[in-house]
């Protein structure tokens, strides 16, 4: 009798003291496992899901094709010189400069005779991987534009979706299509790289070897338009990390030249079009997990939104309205780096050390492989 009173008082006293170490433990294991799960989380679905940026301060970590975002703001759907494409895939955000330049340059290409942009993909709401299409595009700074010029109508929305692109170049020769090349287009592009903040223009070997068979006069601007694959219906815009970005990261910078030379007759031979030897495998961004992006991505990813698009639509005056609002909920920038401006270019960049880092796209089969 006393023995089972004592066997039963023990078994409660290892209940009472067990049972919340147990449960710690299993909390504790739980936590870790959950952590693993959404580190393990795939970073172009859970920043494809945002649909309003951060609020904080403007900041962009990491670099073009592997980062995110903070206080990115939108450019509106439509302004006095341009219009935004494909409005459903919500890609209209950026870096306050990036979206303010955009604006600019559709003021400054209405002078030179351009009638408008069509604005193409910027970057989603935080940046980050997305769920289709481009390497980079991933910290605000780059966006496309269309090489084909706004139309007199206004678009309908459904027009923006539907509508076909233009294509400059010629898939079999790689050469653009001289029925549709005008001389606007240079001007455009000259525009576009008159800006310091620009560092480069990406666009089709086609339109390269146009522009380097054509300028006449100033040719200096030739060095930031950058041959690549694709970029026949649109260009790239790249701005530079901008201050108060400390964890962005600097592209290489363009050689010196306006590389009208071998490296752009590398273009055409057959090598960049070669199909690619293993099609099938997956794109760097298609694989990135959280753990693959700067650690700061996360907190951009838990920060807050803005209680509407509009409440973060850009709207001229350097700031939007949630921006101007914001607490930095995304740890304080230290002092501004300044990153910007020519610097010293090192020697040993090659002259098509065209954003290496980005990830080269797979080209596309050649016509009839
Ligand atoms: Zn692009």
């Amino acid at each position: 009798m006393i023995r089972l009173e004592f066997a039963e008082g023990l078994m409660k006293m290892l209940q009472r003291s067990w049972t919340p170490l147990m449960a710690a433990a299993f909390a504790v294991v739980t936590a870790l496992a959950a952590q693993s799960a959404r580190a393990e989380e795939l970073a172009k679905d859970l920043f494809g899901a945002k649909k309003l940026p951060a609020v904080a301060a403007p900041q962009s970590f990491g670099f073009y094709s592997k980062g995110c975002f903070a206080g990115g703001v939108a450019i509106p759907m439509d302004g006095p010189h341009w219009e935004v494409m494909r409005p459903s895939r919500n890609r209209r955000w950026g870096h306050p400069v990036m979206i303010g330049l955009i604006e600019k340059l559709s003021r400054d290409a209405a002078a030179d005779g351009w009638p408008g942009l069509l604005v193409g993909d910027i970057s989603q709401p935080r940046g980050g991987p997305m769920l289709t299409g481009h390497a980079s595009h991933q910290i605000g700074l780059d966006a496309d534009i269309w090489l084909t010029p706004m139309p007199d109508n206004r678009l309908s929305t459904n027009q923006r979706e539907k509508m076909s692109a233009t294509l400059l170049v010629d898939e079999k020769t790689h050469l653009v299509k001289e029925a549709l090349w005008k001389p606007q287009h240079a001007l455009l592009l000259k525009r576009a790289a008159s800006y310091p903040e620009v560092e480069r223009i990406l666009v089709n070997p086609g339109i390269k070897k146009k522009l380097c068979d054509t300028v006449k006069g100033d040719r200096a601007w030739l060095r930031k338009i950058r041959p690549f694959w694709g970029h026949d219906y649109h260009f790239h815009i790249r701005i530079g990390c901008q201050p108060g970005s400390p964890d962005c990261k600097r592209q290489e910078a363009t050689v010196r030249g306006d590389g009208c030379d071998q490296s752009l007759a590398w273009w055409f031979t057959d090598e960049p079009w070669r199909p690619a030897k293993n099609p099938d495998k997956p794109k760097a961004r298609e694989l990135m997990t959280m753990a693959s992006l700067p650690r700061e991505c996360r907190a951009v990813l838990d920060a807050p939104a803005p209680s509407s698009a509009e409440a973060a639509t850009y709207h001229g005056d350097g700031r939007s309205i949630a921006a101007a609002a914001a607490e930095p909920a995304v740890a304080a920038a230290p002092e501004p780096a300044i990153t910007s401006g020519a610097g010293a270019l090192p020697a040993s960049a090659s002259a098509f050390a065209a954003t290496p880092e980005i990830g080269i796209p797979l080209p596309r089969p050649r016509p009839g492989n």
